[in-house]
């Protein structure tokens, strides 16, 4: 019996020391996965600061490549400065072959009042290098004269085309002309104060004096552009031009002694489109009576014949055109073409 107690004692003795191992190792198994625990908290703090560096070190690499990129964009503008600097010119020859640009003066009226005037041709797509005012008849300069205005746009004269590039344009500060109504038909036109044509004179004369521009090339828009422009019209005074000295005027004893023979004999129509492309229009020699030739008549008479400027052929415009032609110094008129030549520029004028 003892010896069974003994052993009943011996077993249980032994159950609890198990347990308590077992406690014991679990206890142990606990630490052991807390300090895991801790450990891998650790490591991700490191991981985080490692990060934190990397993030640093990247921030640093991207300023020094945009200072790089800085550096390198300089040494380009420099470059390109040292290519656009100004070039030293040797100007101690002079060519003697030669001349002005502005090889034309080509007269307008603005159809407007100075305010408007004003405002078209310093602010839109048309410009002219002189404005000039009717009260006080001040001049206004609004292009350089060694710079192209945009005042002639299709143009046509003795062979020249595109005659913005190569002329002068003065604008004269007029209405134009108003529509007639109460049963009496065409257009009244404005005159022109005389201060205001004494103003337009003297700078006429300025330009022909410093560019060398011969008599025959002061003209109006609406001789390079009959039908489509009717200014500086029929109450331009170009007659006063002539007593200046500035245009070619024809002998009126002359043109009464014409105007006498074609009263008898009118010529015909090969005659007028020879005679007037001579003068420097452009006419087709076509034969035949066209709406070109009548506007071509239209624009001589209003600038040598204003009391009567209705584009029909008649012996006083022959007479005036025969006149101005025979006595003509200048180079005969070059052929023209078939269909005009376009400038670059057509743009509408005002
Ligand atoms: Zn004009």
């Amino acid at each position: 019996m003892r010896t069974l107690r003994r052993r009943g004692l011996l077993q249980k003795w032994r159950r609890k020391a198990k347990s308590k191992k077992r406690k014991a190792k679990s206890e142990k198994q606990n630490t052991k996965s807390k300090k895991q625990k801790a450990k891998s908290k650790k490591q991700k703090a490191k991981s985080k600061k490692q990060k934190a560096r990397y993030k640093g070190s990247s921030k640093s690499a991207q300023i020094t490549e945009r200072l790089k990129m800085k550096k390198r964009f300089l040494i380009f503008i420099l470059f390109v400065l040292a290519g656009c600097a100004t070039p030293r010119i040797d100007r101690t020859y002079t060519a003697v072959s030669q001349d002005s640009r502005a090889q034309y003066l080509i007269i307008h009226y603005t159809a407007g009042n100075f305010e408007s005037s004003l405002k078209t041709l310093s602010q839109g797509p048309v410009s002219s290098h002189y404005l000039v005012n009717q009260d006080p008849p001040t001049i206004y300069q609004l292009v350089d004269e060694t710079r192209r205005a945009y005042h002639a746009g299709v143009s046509y004269w003795k062979g020249a085309t595109q005659l913005n590039a190569s002329s002068i344009g003065i604008e004269i500060v007029n209405l134009g002309y108003r529509d007639n109504f109460n049963g009496v038909e065409g257009r009244t036109y404005f005159d022109f104060p005389q201060p205001q044509i004494d103003a337009v004179i003297a700078l006429v004369k300025k330009i022909v004096a410093e560019h060398l521009i011969a008599p025959d090339r002061i003209l109006a828009h609406s001789d390079i552009a009959p039908g489509r422009k009717p200014d500086p019209g029929p109450r331009f005074p170009w007659k006063q031009l002539a007593d200046a000295g500035l245009i070619p005027w024809p002998d009126a004893a002359a043109v009464a002694e014409r105007k006498a023979a074609f009263e008898l004999l009118p010529p015909d129509i090969v005659w007028w489109q020879t005679k007037l492309s001579q003068h420097g229009y452009f006419v087709p020699r076509t034969g035949e009576v066209n709406p070109v030739m009548s506007d071509v008549i239209g624009a001589f008479q209003m600038r040598f014949r204003p009391a009567k400027f209705d584009g029909l052929p008649d012996a006083e415009t022959a007479a005036i055109l025969d006149v101005l032609t025979s006595a003509s110094s200048s180079p005969s008129a070059a052929v023209p073409p078939t269909v005009p030549q376009t400038g670059t520029t057509m743009l509408p004028k005002p």
